[in-house]
């Protein structure tokens, strides 16, 4: 029986890791010790954190990648049949439009998160934006009203926004998956299957410059990349013919308050990357 302060804090910490891209856990076999074996007033066998804590020690290490990392090929993802953001064509000028995706849409049944949702959280924003925020999918407040980054979350990337003087009209926001998980869980692997298509025909239709992905989620899914989000992020990456950044999702810097400068950091580069880009 594991006590519930037990069990709240080994909760708190699965939910640290997933936000930091950690997913799977291994522990360590360790040899049984029979009850009888114990000595008076020695310690029992490690209790799960500390097994935890070991299993991700070596990312507590991670270096930055080396600079060949920056140079990626197309992402082994749902985005290998798209022909993202090829050189202008005949083809490209009759690109479909969000309308139609969302259409396209529909009342979307096809995955298991249809039957919890209150509402599709299809995606806001300029439809020719030239900066494309992915997050990992809705939470309680976006699924009641139906908009992505409208809670406290969304209030802090509001405020990075604003930081680098970028209006929140004028980028795109979305996410992997347009409908709630359950409990606010990380989207299983057949509900990505199902949803990032979409995700990747609004990139396609929007052509942004930019793709800047919030979380490990949102990497993985976008560039097809699982190493932690802290590994990866402050990078650009190549996507297509744009370019793809990858950074920590605002809920995670809500929940570790000192980690803000490293959203601080990467917004910047986005503001620079962006000046950059607009430069003749
Ligand atoms: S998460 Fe995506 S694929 Fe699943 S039901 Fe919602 S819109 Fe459809």
């Amino acid at each position: 029986m594991i006590p519930d302060r037990l069990k709240d804090e080994i909760a708190a910490r699965l939910e640290f890791y997933r936000e930091l891209g950690i997913e799977e856990f291994f522990i360590e076999p360790r040899p049984q010790v029979g009850l009888a074996e114990l000595t008076a007033g020695e310690p029992p066998p490690a209790l799960l954190p500390e097994a935890l804590t070991q299993a991700i020690s070596p990312l507590t290490a991670a270096e930055v990648p080396p600079q060949a990392a920056l140079s990626m090929q197309r992402p082994p993802t749902a985005a290998r049949s798209l022909n993202l953001f090829e050189a202008e064509s005949p083809q490209s000028k009759e690109r479909e439009t969000l309308e139609d995706i969302q259409g396209d849409l529909g009342d979307c049944q096809r995955c298991k998160l249809a039957g919890g949702r209150k509402h599709i959280v299809f995606g806001q924003g300029n439809p020719h934006a030239e900066l494309v925020f992915v997050g990992e999918g809705p939470g309680a407040d976006e699924d009641e009203q139906g908009l992505p980054f409208v809670g406290r979350a969304g209030q802090l990337l509001n405020r990075m926004l604003q930081g680098v003087g970028i209006r929140r009209e004028d980028v795109y926001i979305c996410n992997v998956v347009k409908c709630r998980p359950p409990g606010n869980r990380t989207p299983e692997r057949d509900e990505v299957e199902a949803c990032s298509p979409f995700l990747f025909r609004q990139i396609e239709a929007i052509h942004p410059w930019l793709v800047c992905c919030l979380g490990a989620p949102a990497v993985k899914t976008v560039l097809g990349l699982k190493d932690g989000i802290l590994k990866l992020r402050g990078r650009f990456y190549d996507f297509g013919g744009a370019k793809a950044l990858a950074t920590v999702h605002p809920a995670y810097v809500l929940r570790n308050p000192r980690e803000e400068k490293i959203l601080r950091e990467d917004f910047a580069k986005i503001r620079d990357f962006l000046k950059a880009a607009a430069t003749p």
